[in-house]
């Protein structure tokens, strides 16, 4: 059985929402986004301002040159995560796995839905005419047994539209594929690929998975694996999540206490920093954690919300003074977050 996926887009959302509270706003070029004419960004703008070059993301001194009778509003985040969990709600009468990636963008696992048959195509639909009648917002949808291939779907027939990939068109649609339409594949990595003779699906198709991985690394099996119509990745429901932690085992144990403060240092706290982005300002309690040559685990908890390097030092120093001459097998960092921090996760994207 194929899996029936659904990708859901608002349109030009935080704009949008601003021009169906202001209809004096319709029919103007309207953005979101910073004002400064020096430090300004656009997060969104809408159809008409598109029409003049303007686009999401355009520093705005760049917007009014374009486009110099552009309206732009600064934005209501909490009318838009409004917006957002009444859209939740909506998803939830279709199937209960939905995974938010942004406030306005969400993919569905219709597999199991049992209304219209079955049919994505019909359900997409519906989920787009509910949101329309419930909030007044458009939606576009792409439908496709892959979840990539539903994300690349549903930008195929914006604003308000949805495109549908059956399975049985899957490898058809592959082939005739832009590789830049896959996200991942950013604008370096997509001139690389053309560098080496790789346009679209196809190119990939007839290569092999040894030559591209050669390459392009884990990006080139990653390519050739959704170019096969395999999607390693699955519709996953929203976690909140608790911790995030990096670890290392040693391939031989370490005794000394330089080296371990070395690694420490260099290695794990620039690795767990990197990897909380944006959970720095949900530090609840940092933790450190050793495992020793007999397999002993010891790991040691202190409250802390500051991502501070000093702390960890201190941590492991302490444990270790515990160890009995021990050497140490693994040596881990964890920064345990804040509960009930979906929403700001979602927010943060
Ligand atoms: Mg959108």
């Amino acid at each position: 059985m194929d899996n029936k996926i659904i990708h859901i887009d608002m349109d030009a959302f935080y704009v949008s929402v601003e021009i169906r509270d202001n209809p004096e706003l319709a029919n103007k070029p309207v953005a979101v986004g910073g004002k400064s004419s020096t430090r300004g960004v656009l997060s969104t703008c809408n159809y008409i301002a598109r029409s003049y070059g303007v686009h999401s993301a355009m520093p705005t001194h760049l917007a009014f040159l374009k486009c110099p009778e552009l309206i732009i509003l600064s934005g209501r985040m909490k009318s838009y995560k409004q917006v957002s969990e009444h859209l939740h709600r909506i998803f939830k009468r279709y199937t209960t796995i939905v995974e938010g990636v942004s406030l306005d963008e969400a993919y569905l696992d219709v597999s199991s839905c049992k209304l219209f048959e079955g049919s994505a195509t019909l359900i997409a639909q519906d989920i787009r005419k509910t949101i329309f009648n419930e909030l007044s917002l458009t939606a576009s949808a792409g439908i496709a047994p892959l979840k990539y291939l539903a994300k690349i779907a549903s930008d195929l027939n914006k604003p308000n539209g949805q495109y549908v990939i059956p399975p049985c068109n899957v490898i058809t649609f592959i082939n005739e594929m832009p590789l830049s339409k896959i996200s991942g594949v950013g604008k370096v990595s997509f001139e690389k690929l053309l560098h080496y003779g790789f346009e679209y699906g196809k190119d990939i198709r007839a290569s092999s998975e040894t030559l591209l991985t050669q390459q392009f690394g884990r990006l080139g099996r990653s390519l050739w694996l959704k170019c096969q119509g395999i999607d390693t990745k699955t519709v996953e429901v929203n976690r909140i999540r608790k911790s995030i932690g990096v670890e290392r085992t040693f391939s031989s144990d370490i005794k000394e206490i330089d080296k371990l403060l070395y690694v420490l240092n260099n290695k794990l706290i620039p690795e767990l920093k990197k990897r909380a982005g944006n959970y720095l300002k949900l530090i609840h309690n940092v933790s450190v954690k050793i495992k020793y040559s007999d397999f002993q685990l010891t790991t040691k908890t202190c409250l802390f919300s500051e991502f501070d390097t000093n702390i960890f030092e201190m941590m492991l120093i302490k444990v270790l003074e515990s160890r009995r001459g021990k050497s140490v097998r693994l040596v881990g960092i964890q920064l345990g977050l804040k509960e009930s921090n979906k929403n700001t996760q979602l927010s943060l994207f």
